[in-house]
């Protein structure tokens, strides 16, 4: 059994699609699998008449459930129902999500004949308390500890509310990781540096519906992440998306049959493509058959590799984009980099490593490692050291992130003050003095925000501080605020007044 003194801490990639849980034992990781028998399993819950299923079980009933199944939890959680990508994102889903108090999203779903609300947190705890007990199952043994990871953009209250939904499940979550450094650490890549020597790391990461592009440095056994950059909305799903128009074009062409609305040819068809695309990473051709797709016509295509990627060319190309972006915000040259990481299951495509290694003028890609499964690994590397139960190898292992957008303060006009800059090192504690602007002010209020605009306008409104009683002055009375950003990337934000002692703080909760 991998127990220390806290008993078995795993790593978990709580994913936008799908989920991976590990544990470091006898010297070595162990992706664990599921009760299907899966090693990833789909980040779903769903709510029927009798029951709520998660995983597997869950995505197997979506079409005929579509409305009370619930997936993309991870691009909810921790965001504002008004924010834009919210409302973007609200359109492509089959379940509702409305506003709820503090402009909070809530999932509205039907369970045993009653409607109930779920906040994103909550809906991502019952895929956390999935994974422990496939864990617990496979260990024999109560889990307690976990890392968790979170893509390196994510923001305070996004990282937050991944703590509280690990804590939901009854979790003690030692530690919130970015995906980018767990993949890393899964290739031990510290060790190819050496004690003294540096590596520079871009990690690759695409998934099912998201690509994330991170540059790291890891030097005397420290990760620091330089750069991230990525794609939201592209991945495995977008791929998938054009091999169903191909068919549903083909399949008119052939039958005169038009499936484009039939929502159960549709899902078919969806599957199959989804099947095929996954064997045409290791061959060159698929044969797609299903019977009876529409009024009793069956359909059979042959899709070979050439279409597949003559298809999607222009999704791929789009994922070099973040590739060169990343490199740029970090003042790099691809000559510097040592290694190329690929994570997330779409990277298996040839097409996709082709494209990445010709960019890295024909370097090797490290992918000994599955790529869904690479992220977890990590996590579950980080929870051995955190939780003692790693050995001597991993002892000396400390990680060192960055803050994923600027952080700052609105003085007069909407001007944002910028304190703590993008991609600065974490974890991080920088102060700027602020001044009143009126004779006689007797109360300040500073605004916190996130976000690279210099007008706080456009960037994301964080949380409020008021100092009020302060003592009658002439105008350009000075306060500090100080801005602390821990290990984990919680930010906590303290104005004070020096001359009085007053102080007030918040930390920036997911609410
Ligand atoms: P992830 O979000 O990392 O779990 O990746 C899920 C995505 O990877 C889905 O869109 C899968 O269809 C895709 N995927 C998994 N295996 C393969 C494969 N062998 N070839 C191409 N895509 C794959």
């Amino acid at each position: 059994m991998a127990g220390g003194e806290v008993g078995p801490a795993i790593g978990i990639d709580l994913g936008t699609t799908n989920s991976c849980v590990a544990v470091w034992q006898n010297d070595r990781v162990e992706i664990i699998v599921n009760d299907q028998g899966n090693r990833t399993t789909p980040s779903y819950v769903a709510f029927t008449d009798t029951e709520r299923l998660v995983g597997d079980a869950a995505l197997y009933q979506v079409l005929k459930n579509p409305t009370n199944s619930i997936f993309d939890a991870k691009r909810l959680i921790g965001r504002r129902f008004s924010d834009n990508i919210v409302q973007i994102d609200m359109r492509m889903w089959p379940f509702k999500v409305i506003e709820g108090v503090d402009d909070k999203p809530m999932i509205v779903v039907t369970h045993e004949g009653q409607e109930i609300l779920f906040a994103a947190e909550e809906i991502s705890s019952m895929v956390l308390e999935k994974m422990r007990e496939i864990a617990e199952k496979y260990l024999d043994s109560p889990v307690k500890s976990a890392v968790i990871t979170v893509p390196a953009y994510f923001s305070d209250s996004q990282r937050q509310a991944t703590r509280n939904a690990g804590e939901i499940a009854g979790l003690k979550v030692m530690r919130i990781i970015n995906e980018p450094t767990a993949a890393a650490i899964a290739y031990g890549l510290e060790q190819r540096a050496g004690w003294y020597g540096k590596r520079t790391v871009m990690v690759f990461d695409l998934g099912g519906g998201t690509l994330d592009v991170s540059l790291l440095n890891i030097c005397s056994g420290v990760f620091e992440t330089l750069a991230t950059a990525g794609d939201t909305h592209l991945g495995g799903g977008d791929f998938d998306n054009r091999m169903v128009q191909f068919c549903v074009e083909e399949f008119k062409k052939k039958h005169s049959l038009d499936v484009s609305g039939n929502p159960r040819a549709l899902g078919k068809l969806r599957n199959a493509c989804e099947k095929a695309k996954m064997r045409l990473s290791f061959v060159s051709s698929v044969d797609i058959e299903l019977d009876c797709l529409d009024q009793g016509t069956d359909f059979y295509l042959t899709f070979t590799r050439a279409k597949f990627e003559q298809l999607n060319m222009e999704f791929f190309n789009k994922c070099m984009e973040p590739v060169h972006k990343c490199l740029k915000d970090a003042n790099m040259d691809i000559s510097v980099v040592h290694d190329v990481v690929i994570a997330g299951g779409s990277s298996r495509i040839p097409k996709v490593k082709q494209l990445l290694r010709d960019l890295f003028k024909g370097k090797n890609l490290c992918e000994s490692i599955n790529p869904d499964e690479a992220i977890a690994y990590g996590a579950a590397v980080q929870a051995a050291i955190l939780s003692g139960n790693g050995n001597g190898k991993l002892q000396y292992f400390t990680l060192l992130d960055v803050i994923p957008m600027s952080l700052g303060v609105a003085r007069y006009n909407d001007v944002m003050q910028f304190v703590i800059q993008r991609n600065t090192n974490i974890p991080v504690r920088k102060n700027t003095t602020m001044y009143t602007r009126s004779d006689y002010q007797s109360k300040i209020l500073f605004e916190v925000f996130e976000g690279e605009s210099e007008s706080t306008l456009y960037n994301n409104f964080l949380g409020e501080i008021m100092l009020e009683d302060i003592p009658m002055a002439p105008k350009g009375y000075p306060f500090v605020v100080c801005f602390d950003v821990d290990e984990n990337g919680i930010l906590k934000v303290f104005a004070e007044d020096k001359s009085t002692g007053q102080k007030k703080g918040i930390t920036i909760m997911s609410e």
